[in-house]
């Protein structure tokens, strides 16, 4: 695994549109994109769960949130070869991808859920299709940003 440091952490995580949802899939009891990104426009920092967030049920502001609210969903939500497996409050980390990055917040509480399995094999997946595409796949770990280069 090929683990670097990449030199300008981004830190805004401004959400963009996603793909459409897979039928079959809901948040559930997660609230792990209201927790670990920082959004600028609700002034919220990275990793403190927003003032409207209702812990493992959702959004206190649900009909009036924001459009970058409705308009985000992670990876998961979105992408088949993700299984269940991946769900983020299951994993410990969410995925999203934002133009040619693609980004993984790993929760604060469970630091090391990038580095074990099946997420680790993953995630070496998931950065060969981005660096295939001309992107690259970075993982926030609290403050510390690194860079995943897929290994040979
Ligand atoms: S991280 Fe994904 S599964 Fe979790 S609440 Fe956000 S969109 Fe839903
Ligand atoms: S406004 Fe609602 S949906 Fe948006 S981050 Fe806060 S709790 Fe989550």
């Amino acid at each position: 695994m090929g683990w670097d440091m990449t030199d300008a952490p981004p830190t805004d995580h401004t959400r963009l549109s996603a793909p459409a949802p897979l039928a079959d899939r809901s948040c559930g009891t997660c609230t792990l994109c209201c927790d670990l990104p920082e959004i600028e426009a609700l002034q919220k920092p990275a990793n403190r769960l927003c003032r409207h967030a209702i812990p493992h049920k959702g959004c206190s502001i649900y009909e009036s949130r924001p459009p970058l609210c409705r308009d985000f969903l992670c990876l998961w939500r979105t992408s088949e070869t993700l299984g269940p497996e991946w769900q983020p409050d299951r994993a410990g980390l969410m995925i999203y991808r934002q133009g040619p990055q693609t980004t993984v917040l790993v929760h604060p509480d469970h630091p090391g859920a990038a580095s074990r399995e099946p997420y680790a094999s993953g995630l070496q997946t998931l950065a060969r299709q981005a660096e295939a595409a001309g992107g690259y796949l970075i993982v926030f770990v609290g403050e510390k940003v690194t860079r995943l280069y897929p290994s040979a």
